[in-house]
């Protein structure tokens, strides 16, 4: 067996019953095994991928908390630290049934590769809780946090580990987090990002992620004589990277002509007004088939996915594994050109492989959505330099780093002959960084 298919078998035995893990961590081997190869007497002596395969900690705690009929609940909360080679430990808290070691695992490891193509001094976590926001009250969401909180402070802090948001997790939920950290340590410190303008979050934080992924997207579109100036654009879900994802694609020039959620998806042959999204979603909280009474023209399809409809570019922007090969079939036969990933693994691995035996762009979700964790890094440097950046300036940042992201993917694929293929440039640009830091730090 080579070392990479020994780390593999090895991962498996170590973390059984996790197999988003295991999908995350063959993805990236399996692009890394011939820069592995180069190296594979010295790698091997260091254990360096026994250790970048190890998170460096992992916790997960009780979070016990009253509902509002005085009803006591127990959730499970984690918070996995996997790699600090490159700076304090970034990554977002997840509030969502689904969350379980595996999917922590899984986040945490890509999170890692993610935050090095940013070029921010930033390692990779990943944390959060199977605890399902939806349908509670402020109250409720608001104890849930606040008990969460109590345990995860012992762990977090600004040159430690530094969590953010991500799905369940917004603008609110940072709020009532960080009011409970500084609670308990009595200090008030850029712990956590994507926090309120008001007590010192970024302009464009809210923004980046949808944002970025647009620019990623179109830079690669115009390297292969494209733009996404007049194409017409699929995107999947409606929480924040959809939201932000269509708002940048349209003032771009595109027709987004899909949202979605978990139960269905909405269809506006019109392009979708963003204005009504924002409404439903962050005001309301709503689920998106309100859509439909609001704009006339527009239709709801419940229990579908949005890959059927017909489209020259497509953004998963919802959750993993939410684009499936058949899903893929779909968007080949309908002339889709591009795919580039706004939420994390949301393209199964066969679907991936299918997509780009057909010639399909395809931009993987740890360059593609590193916006915002890369706004977030920016959002931290603020918090430490106690200034407040314009808009203009943090979004013209953004810009730069996105495309600054898309060369480094571009030119380590053709480092090693596989022009084009940008799931092995991104993990190969991410891997050089993290493993040159650990190589550079010892035996730890
Ligand atoms: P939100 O909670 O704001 O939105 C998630 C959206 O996905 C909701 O519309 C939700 O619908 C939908 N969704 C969830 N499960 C499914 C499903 N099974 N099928 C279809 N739709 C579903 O999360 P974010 O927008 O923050 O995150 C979305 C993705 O982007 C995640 O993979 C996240 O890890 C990734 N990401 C987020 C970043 C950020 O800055 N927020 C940064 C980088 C990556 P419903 O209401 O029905 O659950």
């Amino acid at each position: 067996m080579t070392y990479v298919q020994e780390v593999m078998a090895m991962v498996k035995q170590m973390n059984p019953a996790e197999p988003e893990f295991h999908q995350a961590v063959k993805e990236v081997l399996d692009s890394i095994a011939p820069v592995v190869e180069k190296h594979e007497k010295e790698y091997r002596e260091a254990c360096l991928l026994e250790r970048l395969l190890e998170p460096e900690r992992s916790v997960s705690f009780r979070v016990p908390w009253v509902d509002d009929h005085g009803k006591l609940h127990v959730n499970r909360g984690f918070r996995v630290q996997f790699n600090s080679a490159l700076g304090p430990y970034k990554g977002g808290l997840r509030f969502h049934p689904s969350v379980n070691r595996s999917s922590m695992n899984f986040l945490a490891f890509e999170q890692t590769f993610k935050n090095a193509l940013t070029g921010q001094p930033i390692g990779g976590g990943k944390g959060g809780s199977n605890f399902d926001p939806k349908g509670k009250s402020d109250r409720e969401v608001m104890a849930f946090c606040q008990s969460f909180m109590t345990e995860l402070f012992k762990y977090i802090g600004p040159n430690e580990d530094v969590p953010a948001g991500d799905i369940g997790v917004g603008g609110r939920e940072i709020g009532f987090l960080y009011g409970q950290y500084k609670r308990l340590t009595n200090q008030f410190e850029g712990t956590l990002t994507g926090k309120g303008l008001s007590y010192g979050g970024s302009l464009v934080r809210t923004e980046a992620t949808g944002y970025g992924l647009v620019y990623i997207a179109e830079e690669m579109l115009q390297a292969h004589g494209r733009t996404i100036d007049g194409a017409t654009v699929v995107v999947s879900g409606s929480g924040n990277v959809a939201t932000y994802a269509v708002e940048k694609a349209e003032q771009l020039g595109a027709k987004v002509v899909t949202v979605s959620d978990s139960n269905g998806y909405v269809y506006d042959p019109n392009g979708i007004d963003v204005a009504v999204v924002k409404e439903i979603k962050e005001v309301r909280r709503a689920r998106i088939s309100e859509y439909v009474k609001l704009v006339p023209g527009s239709t709801y399809r419940d229990g579908k996915k949005v890959w059927e409809v017909k489209c020259d570019v497509a953004l998963p922007c919802a959750i993993q594994n939410e684009l499936s090969l058949d899903d893929a079939m779909d968007l080949v036969a309908n002339g889709c050109i591009a795919v580039a990933e706004g939420a994390n693994m949301p393209t199964t691995r066969e679907a991936t492989d299918y997509l780009q035996s057909k010639g399909i762009l395809f931009m993987p979700g740890k360059a593609s959505n590193a916006g915002g964790v890369a706004v977030s890094a920016l959002e931290m440097s603020q918090n430490s330099m106690r200034v407040h950046r314009s808009f203009e300036s943090v979004d013209q940042e953004l810009r730069e780093i996105m495309k600054d992201i898309f060369h480094q993917v571009s030119g380590a694929a053709e480092d090693y002959d596989q022009a084009g293929n940008y799931v092995t440039g991104a993990n190969i640009a991410g891997f050089r960084k993290v493993v040159k830091g650990m190589r550079e730090q010892g035996w730890v």
